[in-house]
């Protein structure tokens, strides 16, 4: 078994990982590495393994940037 990891670039400002890992028969598996999410297994080509990959809905990344907006948007308290 092999396995690949790569920088997926979600957008400007968030990076998700991907293990990727292939099976004996030539198909690949893949997990998210911020959620540990299964997001697809004996996925043929690396090409449809990047087209379901684009399509996770990452629920740890979508809590972070909802953390991130919360926190852009609130008034910064000033502490001496
Ligand atoms: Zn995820």
């Amino acid at each position: 078994m092999r396995s690949i990891e790569k920088l997926a670039l979600v957008s400007k400002w968030t990076v998700v990982m991907y293990s990727e890992t292939q099976n004996e028969n030539g198909t690949y598996n893949t997990r998210c590495l911020y959620c540990f999410m299964t997001v697809a297994t004996a996925v043929e080509t690396k090409e449809e393994l990047e087209h379901v990959e684009a399509q996770h809905v990452c629920p740890e990344r979508a809590l972070s940037e909802l953390l991130a907006a919360k926190a852009a948007t609130e008034p910064q308290t000033h502490r001496d």
